[in-house]
């Protein structure tokens, strides 16, 4: 979002609004299939554009810590080829993909953090684990018709911490700081695990991620009282 902003010389609250649904996190298309950000055929953000579409013709898939860059059906329309000669390393290097990738690992270690917090302060006594992750999932992926989420707001609106001239470099460490220090003064499980949630999945990994693993939460709710 950053790098959006800035190819559009707009604010990162601005290229939300313009070019984005789900609170910022992905791309917005018309009923025609047209992405907010085409300029007449071109793309009007284009220095900014996003990893994905970089990375098209392929698609980078995650299975726990291993990745690997795969070919996607093209869209119609698209010829969607990479380069007649070309290796997966020349074209990510002529797409410029490196500082994306380098900023979804720095963003991708707030995930631990806000398990760990949530892990802190979510009582599984009162609240069952699954039912969390649940209402979190849907408050994550949800269009339309969510609850106000600061943290949320906060991942995507990186400019309201970095101001709008610095670099994206700077901007991603300010922000980072900014989230890390929001995130250990909530006190909303709810609020912070729907976060977590869309926090993972807008960086490509599965909503699994975020949780709090069972074996923390199961030591910490109610257990029924032995039978006589
Ligand atoms: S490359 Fe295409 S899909 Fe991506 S931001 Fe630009 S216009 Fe939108």
């Amino acid at each position: 979002m950053l790098r959006l902003a800035r190819a559009g010389r707009i604010t990162t609250a601005e290229a939300i609004r313009r070019f984005t649904i789900r609170r910022g996190s992905i791309l917005r298309f018309n009923d025609a299939g047209r992405c907010a950000a085409l300029d007449g055929v071109r793309c009007g953000v284009h220095e900014g554009r996003p990893l994905a579409c970089r990375l098209y013709p392929l698609g980078l898939e995650r299975d726990g810590d291993a990745e690997r860059f795969v070919t996607l059906e093209p869209a119609t329309g698209s010829l969607g080829v990479y380069g007649d000669d070309a290796t997966v390393d020349d074209f990510l290097a002529a797409q410029d993909v490196a500082p994306h990738l380098a900023a979804v690992a720095q963003y991708a270690t707030l995930i631990p953090v806000f398990r760990d917090h949530i892990a802190l302060v979510a009582d599984f006594e009162r609240v069952e684990p699954r039912e969390l992750w649940r209402r979190a999932r849907r408050e994550a992926m949800a269009e339309s018709n969510y609850d106000p989420n600061s943290l949320i707001d906060a991942l995507f609106d990186a400019d309201r911490f970095t101001g709008i001239a610095s670099d994206p470099v700077v901007a991603v460490e300010s922000h980072l700081g900014a989230l890390a220090a929001m995130i250990s003064e909530s006190a909303d499980a709810s609020a912070l695990a729907a976060a977590a949630v869309l926090l993972a999945v807008s960086l490509g990994y599965s909503p699994a991620e975020a949780e709090v693993p069972s074996a923390i939460t199961s030591g910490r709710q109610k257990t029924s009282p032995p039978a006589d």
